[in-house]
């Protein structure tokens, strides 16, 4: 394949085969909404971990679309099932059912230990599936139990019930007012949550690892504090594993590996979306038992796509290939050994997360320059604050192409702080 400009089947449809990068991203800016800015390359092709750009130019994908591609680009099992299923039967509304959605709610709830009667909601995305928490959050209400408690520094989504429990001021000012009762309690902060939580609260929302503020995971001990204070005031304990579920962190869901402490707790539901579909846009919302399950009744919410068979079927082959790869395995033995080489390299001084979600930080401001710097040596990697850092390849990621990584990152460090103090000069 000419992958200098093999911009893609589908762009031939409208004429922009043969333009390189530059070319596209002028049209980029002249159609797409400024709301992501401006794209920090166009890729066109991909294969395992491996991407490629307009230009030809070769990338590892240590982002994996953010947490996204559980199975890499292009697994021919995943397009094999996709494929099948969308040339039998593509999609079906929520007026009727096929067998890839009940499949994949069986599996779901099977893997997540769920007692009997718990149930799943699909939708579309992380934001939807949190939406749809925030409506069960809603249904176990009265007028005295008003509040629902999330934590500062948590991201659970852009639209106006999930951006209400987000934390990031910069991200909701420009749409007040929220959706009211929502309290964003310290980070951490054990006694601070078990004060606030009483009679007055329908849920606590947590992410059992903050992924957009840099990979935090709860610390010890949380988590067991929010179950017992939920359980004894009557609130739902709702845990957002938008990012951190489905094989992410070497477990099926973050909820049953370290941030649990050892303990087996089960949360009221959990909302699950990015690696789901390993590429295919799918969300699903599960709740624990039938008494939390029957919470939202007949009529009371919906989607037109949600649980749809193509974006079933591709849960269903991620959930597979997972499994018969041994993935949940690989994910907790590679992530280990990279966080350990990350922390013998200069300027990381804190390396965290669980898998292969992994966040480190610099001993400056630099992570802009560090992602630009990794882009110009072929890695593509992301900054979740000014001096952090964020890892979420494929869980395919082999050893040898994570070492050829933090063989790489010394330079690539020393590229970005020299960049930095020179930009911080010319300010000056
Ligand atoms: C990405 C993310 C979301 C939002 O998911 P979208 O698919 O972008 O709507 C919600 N919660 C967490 C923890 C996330 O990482």
């Amino acid at each position: 394949m000419n992958t200098a400009h093999a911009v893609s089947t589908a762009a031939g449809l409208a004429g922009l085969e043969g333009l390189d990068s530059k070319q596209l991203l002028e049209k980029y800016r002249e159609s797409l909404m400024g709301v992501f800015g401006t794209p920090q390359r166009v890729l066109v092709r991909g294969k395992g971990c491996t991407v490629w750009d307009a230009d030809g130019k070769e990338y590892l994908d240590l982002l994996g679309g953010i947490a996204v591609n559980a199975l890499g680009h292009a697994d021919e099992f995943l397009t094999g099932i996709v494929a099948d299923q969308l040339s039998t039967l593509g999609h079906v509304s929520n007026f009727f059912t096929s067998p890839a959605q009940i499949a994949l709610a069986e599996r779901l709830l099977e893997l997540a230990g769920a007692p009997a009667g718990s149930k799943v909601f699909f939708a579309n995305s992380g934001t939807e599936a949190n939406e749809a928490a925030f409506k069960l959050a809603r249904r176990n209400s009265s007028p005295t139990r008003t509040k629902i408690i999330a934590l500062e520094g948590a991201f659970h989504g852009r639209t106006m019930g999930a951006l209400a429990l987000t934390a990031k001021q910069a991200y909701r000012e420009p749409f007040e007012p929220m959706p009211g009762g929502v309290i964003h309690l310290p980070f951490g902060d054990e006694d601070a949550l078990r004060a606030a939580v009483d009679e007055t609260v329908a849920a606590v929302v947590l992410e059992p690892i903050q992924g957009e503020v840099g990979v935090r995971p709860l610390p010890e001990g949380f988590l067991l504090a929010a179950r017992e204070a939920t359980t004894a005031a009557g609130a739902l304990l709702i845990l957002d594993e938008v990012q951190s579920g489905v094989g992410r962190t070497g477990n099926w869901f973050a909820f049953q590996g370290n941030v649990a402490g050892g303990e087996r707790i089960l949360p009221d539901a959990i909302t699950l979306a990015k690696g789901l579909g390993s590429g295919l846009p799918v969300g699903a919302l599960l709740t624990f038992g039938a008494e939390t399950s029957n919470l939202l009744t007949a009529g009371q919410h919906g989607t037109t796509f949600g649980g749809n068979p193509v974006a079933t079927a591709a849960g269903l082959a991620t959930l597979h290939a997972i499994e018969s790869r041994g993935l949940l395995a690989h994910v907790s033995a590679l992530g280990e050994r990279l966080r350990e080489q990350l922390a013998g390299i200069d300027h990381v001084v804190e390396v965290r997360g669980e898998g292969l979600l992994i966040g480190f930080d610099l001993d400056c401001d630099m992570a802009a320059a560090a992602v630009e710097a990794a882009l110009d040596a072929g890695f593509i990697i992301n900054s979740p604050g000014p001096r952090t850092l964020r890892l979420a390849p494929p869980l395919i990621l082999t050893a040898e192409q994570a070492a050829r990584f933090t063989a790489a990152l010394p330079d690539i460090l020393t590229t970005a702080a020299a960049r930095t103090a020179a930009t911080s000069k010319d300010a000056s």
